[in-house]
């Protein structure tokens, strides 16, 4: 009887998504807010990553740790995919005409980068907004489910067309290091984890400073997430002078006018 019930519950929360989801999706109530990354070096902006909000009928903000699991299970997430995509490719344009080497970061999941429409979706967005591809980077969470295999091919046909696939969440999945070694990735996200563990556990440190020597050794970028306090900052600054950083001492994630307001496009295309 418990499992009866269980599974009716789960039945009615799977349906009541469904509908919430559609409905959002069908009233273009997906919203995107936009968190800087920052170069660690000279504190400049290099990127910002794209985080789907959905607004509520009453205004508020649903978090995407709400919705995305469901919009996984639900069929939704190659739709919030490409409507991220397209937001965020012009929300961004002053940036992207400014500087040829600001990128904007969209998350995936995995059903995207097994899609070749989504590639091709991609490409014609890319070119429509007079984008180059190394200017989207597509994050990947290392807790993908899908086989390696087919991962990692799917990834080739990306990066073979510019685009830079970023492994985030690193150090949460549980991915061995020579699947990561034979992965065609541009960079390494490095989890908020273990950025927030930098001053509190000799542990953190020391998983970070692994970390760095693994992108040093494969040539990748590396990012660190969750950088809160200039005290772990200063730490990073030590550990790995050339990496970004992404965090709340630098921005919190916000809607696209505030963004640009707190972070206007600089002129770098050279002379
Ligand atoms: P994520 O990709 O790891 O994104 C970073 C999350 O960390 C964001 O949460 C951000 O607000 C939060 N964050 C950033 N800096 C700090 C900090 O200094 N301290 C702390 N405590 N948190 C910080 P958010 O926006 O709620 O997103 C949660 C997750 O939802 C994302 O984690 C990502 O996995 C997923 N997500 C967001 N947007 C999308 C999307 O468009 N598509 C897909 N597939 N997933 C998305
Ligand atoms: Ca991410
Ligand atoms: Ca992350």
């Amino acid at each position: 009887a418990c499992l009866g019930l269980w599974h009716a519950h789960l039945y009615r929360e799977g349906r009541s998504w469904r509908q919430k989801l559609e409905r959002a999706l069908n009233d273009d109530r997906l919203t995107v807010h936009y968190q800087p990354i920052v170069r660690l070096s000279d504190n400049r902006i290099c990127g910002a990553e794209a985080l789907a909000r959905l607004v509520d009928f009453d205004g508020t903000l649903i978090p995407p740790d709400h919705f995305i699991p469901a919009a996984e299970t639900c069929g939704f997430i190659g739709q919030i995919t490409r409507s991220v995509v397209r937001r965020a490719f012009t929300d961004m344009a002053a940036h992207f005409a400014a500087d040829p080497n600001f990128y904007v970061s969209i998350n995936v999941a995995s059903e995207d980068i097994l899609s070749l429409e989504f590639l091709d979706f991609l490409e014609t967005e890319t070119r429509s907004h007079g984008l180059s591809a190394g200017q989207v980077a597509l994050e990947l969470t290392e807790r993908s489910t899908a086989s390696e295999d087919s991962l990692t091919q799917a990834m080739a046909a990306f990066s073979r067309r510019g685009y830079r696939i970023l492994i985030d969440d690193f150090g949460t999945g549980y991915s061995n290091l020579a699947y990561i070694a034979r992965m065609p990735i541009a960079g390494i996200k490095i989890d908020r984890m273990f950025t927030q563990a930098l001053d509190q556990q000799a542990i953190g440190a020391l998983i970070v400073s692994k970390v760095c020597e693994l992108a040093a050794g494969l040539k990748v970028d590396l990012i660190c997430e969750g950088v809160e306090t200039e005290d772990q900052a200063a730490r990073l600054a030590v550990m790995y002078p050339g990496m970004c950083v992404q965090g709340f001492l630098y921005g919190r994630p916000m809607p696209a006018v505030p963004f640009s307001r707190a972070f206007a496009a600089v002129d770098r295309r050279g002379p």
